[in-house]
This record gives C-alpha cells, sequence and structure tokens, in this order.
C-alpha cells in the first residue's frame, strides 16, 4: 500500500499525480529486481550469486532530476548483504537518463523549480488517493 502525491505549481498548468511508497504486486524480492533499471538488475543478481542477502526494502520515491528538471516516481531498491555491505539501485531519469536524481520529500517541493515553469517556491505537495 502506497500513498498518492499530487505535486500542484501555483504559477502555471503543472500539476502530477504521483505514487510512492510500497505497491502490493511488489511483494517478492524477484518482483522488485523486475522493476529497477538494467543496469542495477544485473549488479543485484551478481551479488546475490555470491552474497547473503539480509534484508531488502523496495519503495518508490519522488525524485527530481537536477539535470532537466523533471520530476517523477522512481523505483527504489536497497538490499542489505551479509558483512554489512549494502547496495542501492541506480536513479536514473526517465526522461534525459542522466543519474542526477535527487530524492525528496513531498514536504520539500516547494523547494524545487517547477519542472514547467521552473520557479522555485510555487510548488506544493497534496496528499491524493491511496493506491493498492
Ligand atoms: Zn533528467
Ligand atoms: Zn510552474
Amino acid at each position: 500500500m502506497g500513498t498518492g502525491i499530487r505535486a500542484r505549481c501555483n504559477d502555471c498548468w503543472y500539476s502530477r499525480s504521483f505514487m510512492l511508497g510500497v505497491g502490493m504486486h511488489h511483494s517478492t524480492l524477484e518482483n522488485c529486481i523486475g522493476c529497477v533499471n538494467k543496469n542495477s538488475q544485473r549488479k543485484i543478481n551478481d551479488l546475490l550469486t555470491s552474497n547473503e542477502l539480509v534484508e531488502y526494502k523496495f519503495e518508490y520515491v519522488l525524485a527530481h532530476c537536477q539535470s532537466c528538471f523533471t520530476l517523477m516516481d522512481r523505483p527504489l531498491l536497497k538490499l542489505t548483504l551479509a558483512n554489512n555491505q549494502t547496495y542501492q539501485s541506480d536513479l536514473v531519469c526517465k526522461s534525459c537518463r542522466r543519474k542526477q536524481l535527487k530524492v525528496i520529500e513531498p514536504s520539500e517541493l516547494e523547494n524545487i523549480p517547477c519542472p514547467s515553469c521552473r520557479k522555485t517556491g510555487a510548488m506544493k505537495g497534496e496528499n491524493d488517493l491511496l493506491w493498492d
């Protein structure tokens, strides 16, 4: 079960919903691995063949691209392996493909520039429908 967040700009038409948190269909590790990018999938499969998995955490996070300003929800998988090794899947921008995403909390929306008009301080986040 996750949380829906709507990001809105007070200064232009920009309004988009994002689904954050964990969805029910991501309950198995295989499903979670299937959601992250190919490069991370390879890395994770490599790690799991030679290391024991202690725990994993999967969620959708709100991410802002510092290169093209796109705001998006992205899957993030964190693994903890034996001997305290940790691994976090890559966060890659959907539109420019750069790895310059910054994970933000909905409450931090007002600190980032609007993806459309690029004005800082005009964005705000509000709760949207729940999903599962
Ligand atoms: Zn980008
Ligand atoms: Zn705007």
